[in-house]
């Protein structure tokens, strides 16, 4: 997916029969509230936008999901921890890796990229680059803690799952998930992307904070803080 290129946006209610518009990004109109549904190889999701206090009378009501299929095995998040740990031992730097689906296997892809302690970026970024087939993508905050930061909501703005490791040379390291829809955010736990058992040693952010959903888009804006001043 093509980070700078727009979506082609459709719209629906869910009184409609759902959309096959081919829409990149569709908004769904539904009794408890909107929706952004989008699919790509491998991943389906149904992500809240808005959800409604009161009901939009006559419209089903709607739940979110992920589907990502098949989970990505747990051998290939260890072996990013693995080099996350490496790097922050080596040179404190960050890390960033791909996941790609080849027919049905996922593989891990560590890409061409600038290094240093607070950011990693890819340094190819056509169509045959690594970044722009990448379904997951992951970076590792080294010894800092698992957040999604300012940079990271510059720059993850396409169509994906985005993933950060943190304090990763420590004995409880953490990991926290999105799905990202062209800034549309939903945190999401990581057992929803990776086959991991129940304890896993890894903190989940995502869940420790809600699995909230957000925007990195602009603000929003409160159409009735100056309506009656
Ligand atoms: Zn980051």
């Amino acid at each position: 997916m093509n980070e700078t290129s727009k979506p082609l946006i459709g719209y629906a209610t869910t009184a409609d029969s759902l959309p096959s518009s081919g829409s990149a990004l569709t908004y769904l109109l539904a009794g408890n509230g909107i929706f952004a549904s989008a699919t790509r190889p491998s991943i389906e999701v149904l992500m809240p936008v808005c959800l409604s206090n009161q009901r939009i009378k006559g419209l089903p009501r709607l739940t979110p999901y992920l589907n990502i299929t098949p989970r990505i095995p747990k051998e290939l998040l260890l072996e990013v921890w693995r080099s996350s740990c490496n790097a922050c031992t080596e040179s404190n730097a960050e890390i960033l890796f791909h996941f790609h689906k080849q027919d049905t296997e996922w593989e891990l892809h560590t890409p061409k990229q600038t290094q240093n302690p607070t950011s990693c970026q890819p340094t190819e970024l056509g169509s045959h680059a690594s970044h722009y087939q990448a379904v997951v993508e992951i970076h590792s905050h080294a010894a800092m803690p698992a957040f999604f930061s300012r940079t990271d909501n510059e720059d993850e703005t396409g169509f994906r799952i985005y993933g950060v490791l943190g304090r990763v040379n420590t004995t409880k390291p953490e990991i926290q998930m999105r799905v990202g829809l062209f800034q549309h955010c939903w945190n999401i736990p990581a057992k929803t992307v990776f086959d991991i058992e129940p304890d896993f040693f890894m903190t989940d952010v995502s869940v420790l904070s809600g699995c909230q959903f957000y925007s990195t888009d602009l603000p929003h804006a409160n159409v009735l803080e100056s309506l009656w001043s």
